[in-house]
């Protein structure tokens, strides 16, 4: 087994495929940061970003490698991290690697479009932590509350019919060149692995194949 155990992951599949969900139980047993890019730029205050988001298009590429570089950075990564929602185009994806960026683990969860819609318009998100709920498949405690600190979950302004098609469609766009990217990089043995995973099942299932992944190399 090597014992450098720096763990880097990224997770590409679309929107409502369960991707922030399993990054944070990652980074709790890893004990790695989960980064999301959305939470990020979420907490920017930039009136350009916030309608960008809220209308479902990409923030540009150079803005968001940016940031993901600059948290990258911090002593907290020494480890590894996972990546949310990051790269979501080809050039972010050759920015990491431009940059020696190195990734281990990619992980693509897939659903079909309808149950990504349902999921997405029961979501539930606790706005200053980003622990994310669902009204039906992974409820709170308490109706509405977050479980941790009792505070008032939202359902975040993106999560409507319209916006949602059309954070599938860019998603749809993308994913080709995307997977194809990293299916190479997987044989030029710069990347561990590239795995898709069925994103309709249980969330510890999901889990438990993610683990197992990681685990085979580390
Ligand atoms: P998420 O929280 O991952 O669903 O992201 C919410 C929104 O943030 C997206 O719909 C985009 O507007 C923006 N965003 C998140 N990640 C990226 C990225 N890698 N590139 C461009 N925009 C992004």
């Amino acid at each position: 087994m090597n014992i450098n155990r720096n763990i880097r992951v990224i997770f590409i599949g679309a929107p409502g495929t369960g991707k922030g969900t399993q990054s944070d139980l990652l980074a709790e047993k890893y004990k790695i940061p989960k980064i999301s890019v959305g939470e990020l730029l979420r907490k920017l205050v930039n009136n350009d970003i916030s309608d960008n988001i809220n209308l479902g298009d990409l923030i540009s590429d150079s803005v968001v490698c940016n940031i993901v570089k600059m948290r990258l950075c911090k002593n907290d990564c020494d480890n590894g991290f996972i990546l949310d929602g990051f790269p979501r185009s080809i050039n972010q994806a050759q920015y990491l690697t431009i940059n020696n960026i190195k990734i281990n683990f990619v992980f693509n969860i897939k659903l079909p479009h309808k149950i990504i819609i349902k999921r997405l318009l029961g979501r539930r998100v606790h706005k200053s932590s980003g622990r994310i709920y669902h009204i039906k498949y992974n409820p709170p405690i308490v109706n509405n509350l977050d479980n941790i600190t009792g505070e008032q979950l939202i359902s975040r302004k993106d999560d409507n019919i319209n916006v949602i098609k059309h954070r599938l469609k860019i998603h749809n766009k993308q994913i080709t060149n995307i997977v194809n990217y990293y299916k190479q990089e997987v044989k030029l043995g710069n990347v561990n692995s590239y795995m898709e995973i069925d994103g309709d099942k249980p969330i510890n299932l999901i889990l438990t194949e993610i683990i197992n992944k990681i685990n085979y190399f580390i």
